[in-house]
């Protein structure tokens, strides 16, 4: 049996989301005679012309809140299916699937990487157009180093095959999708990261994202997301969101907003970087009432999330009023 409590407490979530939730084991990966499950949930509609969204976590085994965070919403969402009508409704017109852990050996080492050594955020086949970072950016001199990518040319490792696999199947197949990967670890805002990371053009459907933001802000005024592309911060090679979003942008009928979730919470790594690879305090919230209010705080916008998607036909924008958009989010991000 798996020691994670990570894992045992989505155990318990699918034990307590029997006949509602669908799960199964995605790949499993092993250190000694442990062995750890890459677990995958669905439920809700799954016909594919309806919306899909899906959530994911744990890519970075050190930041536990991401898997965290999760769990606290898949739980709210299974125990509310034993009695809110409304909640099953919603669900009648969207998909939802979960990868809550998608590292669990490198989470049970305590390591940003997987048990190979390998950086899942730099493993996919995107080359970076342009300089990157020195190691930060991806690079392929040593899985003892943060930040490998793995060996050139080999397939990309098991845990990110599995996560591929699930948005082809559950999430590009539908005409609008949105991925959310939590992570954290990026200075003291919470931020929403969008594509690109590999080079610092606009992607197609920033007007979408500006609309997202617009929406998420008239309907939760005073929050602290900040939005913008990764591109911003720096660019990376291997990244996965990167990589799916190219694969969905070949079918311009469909719409694919991956977001990553990058939860502020780091405020001295800065004067120690060495504290970065070794400490599970820089990454998660230890004081219990701050952990509570950090749980509550995501929970609102992932379950913002998955009701924009369910309707996302009520606030995308259409017609000629995209271009202005788009031409709007060029001015902020990508002209200075
Ligand atoms: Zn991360």
């Amino acid at each position: 049996m798996p020691t994670l409590p990570e894992l045992s407490e989505l155990e318990r979530i699918m034990e307590l989301g029997r006949g509602h939730l669908n799960s199964s084991i995605a790949c499993e990966v092993s250190l000694g005679n442990k062995r750890f499950p890459v677990y995958q949930l669905t439920l809700g509609n799954p016909d594919p012309r309806l919306p899909a969204i899906g959530f994911f976590g744990g890519i970075h085994g050190l930041e536990r809140i991401g898997t965290k965070v999760l769990l606290y919403f898949l739980r709210s969402l299974v125990t509310r299916l034993k009695w809110d009508k409304s909640l099953h409704h919603l669900l009648q017109d969207v998909r939802l699937v979960f990868m809550p852990l998608v590292n669990p050996g490198g989470m049970s080492q305590s390591s940003r990487s997987n048990l190979q050594g390998v950086d899942l955020m730099r493993n996919a086949p995107v080359e970076a157009e342009g300089g990157v970072p020195f190691l930060l950016g991806g690079h392929r001199i040593s899985p003892h180093l943060p930040w490998y990518r793995g060996v050139a040319g080999a397939e990309m490792e098991i845990e990110n095959q599995a996560l591929c696999k699930l948005v082809q199947e559950e999430l590009l197949s539908h005409p609008f999708s949105i991925a959310v990967d939590c992570h954290s670890g990026f200075g003291l805002r919470d931020r929403v990261w969008f594509p690109h990371a590999h080079n610092v053009h606009p992607i197609d459907h920033l007007a979408d994202i500006i609309a997202l933001e617009e929406l998420f802000q008239q309907t939760h005024p005073n929050n602290r997301y900040l939005f913008e592309p990764q591109s911003l911060h720096y660019c990376a090679h291997g990244d996965v969101w990167d990589h799916l979003y190219l694969q969905a942008e070949k079918d311009k009928s469909k719409t694919f907003l991956p977001l990553t979730l990058e939860m502020g919470s780091w405020l001295w790594v800065k004067k120690n970087p060495r504290q970065l690879f070794s400490l599970q305090g820089i990454f998660n919230p230890i004081v219990e009432h701050r952990l509570n209010r950090v749980l509550r705080r995501h929970t609102v916008w992932l379950d913002f999330l998955m009701r924009a998607a369910a309707g996302n036909d009520n606030w995308m924008v259409k017609g000629p009023s995209r271009l202005r958009m788009q031409e709007r989010g060029v001015a902020r991000w990508y002209r200075s």
